[in-house]
């Protein structure tokens, strides 16, 4: 690691594009990123904003969850993880702009992007996050008049529509009054569209974040095992 002159060099080797170069797949440059990854979390207050300078930005709470765990190897091996995006109020348009770690991307929508547009937000690239603890079972919700979904890219609750006559076929939680528990069954949903990052709502973490969620309760003195193995004779 010493040797090299920034941390792009760890990436391409000239064939490989934006990932991480097969000399550098080492447990030494994974401990690195986590480290880095470990240190952004130091720079967010206990009210949730980062502070630079005279700039301040309070980090939404899916994106300070995703900053508590570890980076999964996707993240690693892919030079720019995150991006953050935002609308040019010039032309209307969005614009994307990658960056090789979640902190990179908080420090610029605080010291720049949010000035250009309040809205502007940070993407998971490589990989999404499921809803955290604290929001399971409260999405899909009615927020401000529109229906908002768990985005496990954009790590925040996002509005999705449709923009095709796309169908597919689903497990969905329904209520069952006769059994007094959640069943799960098939149905024909529309495809939907995140407004922000693009995903569809047939991206599997997608599905799991937004259903009923129930806490399984596990009776004392009863052992779960013991009870699947009965079942299994
Ligand atoms: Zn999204």
């Amino acid at each position: 690691m010493a040797k090299l002159a920034s941390p792009s060099d760890l990436f391409g080797g000239g064939y490989t594009g934006n990932l991480l170069a097969p000399q550098h797949n080492r447990e030494k440059v994974y401990a690195w990123f986590q480290k880095k990854h470990e240190f952004g979390t130091t720079l967010i207050d206990p009210d949730g904003y980062y502070v630079s300078g005279s700039h301040s930005w309070r980090v939404p709470y899916g994106v300070r969850q995703a900053m508590s765990v570890p980076l999964v190897h996707s993240q690693i091996v892919n030079q720019f993880p995150f991006a953050v995006t935002w609308i040019s109020p010039k032309d209307g348009r969005r614009y994307k702009k990658k960056t090789m770690h979640l902190i990179s991307a908080i420090h610029l929508i605080a010291t720049q992007v949010q000035y250009v547009d309040p809205t502007a937000s940070i993407i998971a690239r490589s990989t999404g996050y499921t809803v955290p603890p604290k929001l399971r079972g409260k999405l899909p919700r009615t927020m401000n008049g529109h229906m908002v979904y768990w985005c496990p890219h954009c790590m925040d609750a996002r509005r999705f529509r449709r923009r095709d006559d796309r169908t597919f076929y689903a497990q969905k939680k329904f209520w069952s009054a006769e059994k007094q528990r959640y069943v799960w069954k098939e149905v024909k949903l529309a495809c939907l569209y995140c407004q922000v990052c693009g995903i569809s709502n047939q991206n599997m973490k997608f599905r799991v974040s937004n259903q009923p969620y129930e806490k399984v309760r596990i009776k004392s003195g009863v052992r779960r095992v013991g009870r699947k193995r009965a079942r299994a004779r």
